[in-house]
């Protein structure tokens, strides 16, 4: 068992510190190696992290180690309390493998915080024989530590997103960064209302949210409200991707309806599975979802001729210029006004009350890509499902931080790959 103290001191050695022994546990699933101080080394204080004289031992603890070739491996070490001079306290010492806080040692935490990014919480737990809850505060390690090194440097261009992360409209408010080169999601918060979005503001500091020059949302009060207020000198731009989403889900409340109705008064159920012909960009139809698309185009419904608006609305982000975008959105809405069709004609009189910020897309000559905050807005997703275990505000704060934050990693002296 030389070799594997060999091994350690070439990969996780502490200065102050000398591993003694290794050897297998009585039941031989584990390998446990014990850790003592260097003579003549004096511990340190974990709250002035100064040296500080000896004052009493605690009893050994076990410090999970990167498993290794099918065994668990454990560090033990007998922790040291010092009477601190600076302190006026006894208090347990420092060691630098682990925070002091938790069972596990740095190394591993970074160790399945890395593997957590790429497999779900509970997969990773699974495939290196530890519980959820220890994958957990291991992410919550890695986070806190990237939270507190990252630099913000300069921010020129925001986007605000919802989620809804359950039933009865929880959301989360995410803000992403979205300058060109560089995307990553700055800042969670939960709820979206007033007091929470603020939360980012005081976050980021007033130096960071001066330089913002663009900030692309959706029409939610409170983000409109807030960004007016903070970022005055920016461009404040609609996104396009949640007025999209909006009009999708107005339609979808148009083709629900009517389908109730048409049930209630006997007719024939010619909507029934059309919904998602009808959300689809037709673009993305397939040749046999095109015939059936042709064929329910004949009917002289609602949910047909919202569909038509949403799809001729489409052209809008085809213009370059402000100002005939401007004609277009103009025309749409006035057309949309006499539709006699309520869900759309709130569409319309959202965008009239928005229109200024609707064609701020155009005045930023579409530098800001409306994908960014699509594409952002689906990895966040993704990373809800797979944090899977315990769908707390928490847990979805530290999965959506750990996979699109591009958050620093704690710094080690070898790679553990
Ligand atoms: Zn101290």
């Amino acid at each position: 068992m030389l070799q594997l103290i060999t091994i350690l001191n070439r990969c996780h050695h502490f200065q102050g510190f000398v591993y003694q022994q290794a050897r297998f546990s009585a039941d031989h699933k584990s390998i446990e190696i014990t850790v003592r101080p260097r003579k003549g080394t004096r511990a340190i204080c974990s709250r002035c992290h100064q040296p500080a004289p000896g004052y009493d031992q605690l009893t050994e603890r076990h410090f999970e180690f990167i498993p290794f070739w099918g065994f668990l491996v454990f560090l033990l070490y007998t922790m040291r309390r010092v009477d601190c001079p600076r302190c006026h306290a006894v208090v347990v010492e420092q060691v630098p493998w682990c925070d002091g806080k938790h069972t596990l040692t740095k190394a591993y935490m970074l160790f399945l915080a890395r593997w957590a990014r790429r497999l779900s919480w509970k997969e990773t737990a699974e495939a290196f024989r530890t519980s959820w809850e220890k994958v957990f505060d291991a992410v919550e390690h890695v986070v806190a530590y990237g939270l507190e090194h990252r630099s913000l440097g300069q921010i020129d261009a925001i986007g605000v997103d919802e989620i809804q992360y359950a039933k009865g409209h929880k959301y989360l408010t995410l803000v992403y960064q979205i300058d060109l080169g560089v995307t990553r999601l700055l800042w969670v918060g939960k709820e979206r209302t007033i007091e929470s979005f603020q939360g980012f503001f005081t976050a980021m500091g007033q130096e960071v949210i001066a330089k913002i020059s663009f900030v692309c949302s959706d029409m939610w009060e409170p983000y409109l409200k807030l960004i007016r207020l903070h970022c005055s000198e920016a461009l404040h731009i609609l996104d396009r991707f949640h007025i999209v989403s909006n009009m999708n889900k107005a339609l979808d409340q148009v083709r629900a309806e009517e389908t109730g109705r048409m049930k209630r008064e006997g007719r024939a159920p010619v909507l029934k599975k059309s919904r998602w012909l009808l959300l689809r960009h037709s673009e993305n139809l397939g040749a046999e979802q095109h015939f059936r698309l042709r064929d329910l185009l004949r009917y002289n419904l609602k949910t047909v001729r919202a569909y038509l608006l949403k799809e001729a609305f489409q052209q809008l982000w085809e213009y370059d210029s402000p100002a005939w975008a401007g004609k277009f959105l103009d025309e749409w809405c006035r057309q949309t006004m006499r539709s006699r069709i309520e869900p759309m004609k709130k569409i319309a009189r959202s965008l009239r009350t928005h229109r200024d910020l609707i064609l701020n897309y155009f005045r930023a000559q579409k530098m800001l890509s409306s994908g960014v905050v699509e594409g952002l807005n689906n990895k966040a997703k993704v990373t809800m499902r797979k944090s899977y275990g315990f769908r707390t505000y928490r847990v979805l704060e530290l999965a959506l931080y750990h996979s699109l934050g591009k958050l620093p990693e704690p710094e080690t002296t070898h790679d553990f790959f």
